[in-house]
């Protein structure tokens, strides 16, 4: 794929894709005290792109028994396979969610904010305790840039008591995005009850908890802080979007849930249908040219659903691709 080509399928963000494919091996490795473990571990790993500062932040694990498969594509005995072949249990789930914090110059950014606290029971919505512990005050955060609207991302928007969780933010949002959740003749289409009704009043939500003047919207392609560009990459949900980090001559994609569920299944299964990739097919074809793309140009990656601390890179395997995490 030439990169003109690459520019016109991803976007103008692909344009900013450089080489640096030690980034995150090199900055990791400079990061002592962080921990690769679950248990016991601070949940906080901290890395550098170039001058920005990236914290990968653990919300926490969902665990659950595996009674169905999660791929509308993929045969229950399939997808056991897969997790065997990844070293995980036949019969449990285990999600995990990986907002991210982002220092750049003097300003603090959000990329995407966990499940909330209203989660705390089910093990997640940890993302505004790790901050604290992080000595991160959220009246301080500048700006939260959301991927997508799904409850796991936007969560962490709204305190327990249903107040803004950074009540000084600008919430930067994807205009596909909005465009597509706030219709309610979209959400009158989904079945009273469904899980896609349910993700639509919870759009309204927490949302609605959040004064109108603080959200922005964005389109692909578009600068939407400084060295963070948004790059459509649609079919998780219909406004789904990816970012470049971009320092210096470093990079790194932030790929929120091209792959989501227990992703390094649909990493190695691109073709799968995730349960929660609302269009099966374009989320497939956005997987793979993305993934062509990252495997080409050894560009690291930040995947929201990829283990802890969710850094890494893609290579091509099989027909498919594998995650490397970072060292
Ligand atoms: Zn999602």
């Amino acid at each position: 794929m030439t990169p003109v080509s690459r520019r016109h399928v991803l976007g103008g963000a692909a344009a900013l894709a450089m080489a640096a494919s030690s980034t995150v091996r090199t900055a990791v490795a400079q990061s002592p005290g962080a921990s690769n473990t679950e248990a016991g571990a601070p949940g906080l790993h901290r890395i550098k792109i170039g001058d920005i500062e990236i914290t990968s932040i653990l919300d926490g694990v969902r665990r659950g028994k595996l009674v169905a498969s999660p791929s509308r594509s993929a045969s229950l005995e399939q997808y056991q396979e897969a997790l065997a072949a990844d070293n995980m249990p036949r019969d449990e789930i285990a999600l995990v969610f990986h907002p991210l914090l982002i220092k750049t110059g003097d300003r603090l950014i959000m990329i995407d904010t966990g499940n909330g606290p209203r989660t705390l029971n089910a093990g997640t919505g940890l993302t505004a305790q790790r901050l604290a512990a992080a000595g991160v005050d959220p009246a301080k955060i500048d700006t939260v840039i959301i991927s997508h609207f799904h409850g796991d991302h936007i969560g962490g928007l709204v305190t327990l008591e249903g107040a803004p969780a950074f009540p000084n933010a600008e919430i930067k949002v994807p205009l596909d995005e909005w465009n597509y959740w706030l219709d309610d003749a979209n959400m009158n289409k989904a079945a009273e009850g469904s899980n896609l009704r349910n993700a639509h009043a919870n759009v309204r939500r927490v949302f609605g908890a959040i004064p109108g003047k603080y959200v922005t919207k964005f389109g692909g392609g578009k600068e939407v802080a400084p060295g963070i560009t948004a790059m459509a990459t649609p079919g998780h949900t219909p406004g789904h979007t990816s970012f470049i980090i971009s320092s210096g001559s470093h990079t790194l994609l932030v790929q929120a849930d091209v792959t989501s569920g227990v992703a390094v299944v649909f990493v190695r299964h691109p073709d799968w249908f995730g349960g929660g990739d609302m269009d099966g097919p374009q989320a497939v074809a956005t997987r793979r040219k993305l993934y062509d793309m990252l495997a080409a140009e050894k560009m690291p990656m930040a995947g929201y659903h990829l283990p802890f601390p969710a850094l890494g890179r893609i290579e091509k395997s099989g027909g498919g691709y594998s995650f490397v995490p970072a060292a």
